[in-house]
């Protein structure tokens, strides 16, 4: 059976102890059924893989030790995610396969048409840590809280390019190219992008408008899409 992978918030160090929190005890513990002296890998999102060891197994705490490292840290490229929040479960299939994809940062938007006011930001998160542990990723992406879509444009880095995805592209190709340095893609909510800011998105010079293909997308494909597409053309695949 593969190791077990869990993700601590906590700089890792060899000879680090580790004091488990409750939920953490339940999982390895209770459900994973390890007991004292049993190995797993622990990342901390900052400091690369390591290997540990169950000190002390309780039922509501415990304690590990760090062993030694297993692997370096592996920053994902330096590329965003925006999307708009949709229903429940397709926002959390966003944010697992953004975090298993390589983005590094995930960016809730609410656009004009957000079928979603407000999002759970912290089990957004957890997601996204549930998703490194799972893929063997050592960084997590940060999950942030929900930001208007015209209030992050307004304070749009220069130096980050926008593949902006556009179902009106259809038929222009795909234009992708330079170098990798910092980009963002953009993905809209089930009722698209209002024509405002599709002519705003479109007006940015770091913009790169792209087409997905022939058919419209439902907002969680088009950001795997969008994300494979990125990293085939420009990321660490
Ligand atoms: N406006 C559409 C649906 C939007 S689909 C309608 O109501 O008919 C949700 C989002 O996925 C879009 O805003 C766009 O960002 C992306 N998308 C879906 N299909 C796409 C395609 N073929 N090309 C580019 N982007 C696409």
């Amino acid at each position: 059976m593969a190791m077990i992978r869990l993700f601590l918030n906590q700089p890792l160090a060899s000879g680090e102890r580790v004091a488990l929190s409750r939920d953490q005890a339940h999982y390895l513990f209770g459900v994973m059924r390890l007991g004292a002296g049993a190995e797993l890998l622990v990342f901390d999102g900052r400091t690369g893989e390591w290997r540990a060891q169950v000190a002390e197994a309780g039922k509501r705490d415990g304690l590990l030790i760090c062993v030694e490292q297993t692997r370096p840290l592996q920053m994902p490229p330096d590329l965003w995610l925006l999307f708009a929040p949709i229903k429940k479960a397709r926002t959390d299939f966003i944010v697992e396969k953004a975090a298993e994809m390589g983005a590094a940062r995930i960016l809730p938007v609410q656009t004009e048409y957000t079928n979603s006011e407000r999002i759970r930001q912290d089990r957004l998160q957890t997601h996204a840590i549930e998703a490194a542990e799972q893929c063997g990723g050592t960084f997590v992406p940060e999950v942030d809280a929900l930001t208007k879509l015209a209030d992050i444009l307004r304070n749009w880095p220069p130096d980050r390019r926008l593949m902006f995805c556009d179902e009106a592209e259809v038929g222009s190709g795909l234009v992708l190219n330079g170098d990798p340095g910092p980009w963002a893609i953009v993905i809209g909510p089930e009722g698209g992008f209002s024509d405002a800011e599709r002519t705003r998105l479109k007006a940015m010079p770091q913009s790169v408008p792209v087409s997905l293909g022939p058919r419209i997308l439902r907002a969680d494909t088009a950001a795997v899409a969008a994300l494979t597409l990125w990293q085939t053309l420009l990321g660490d695949w």
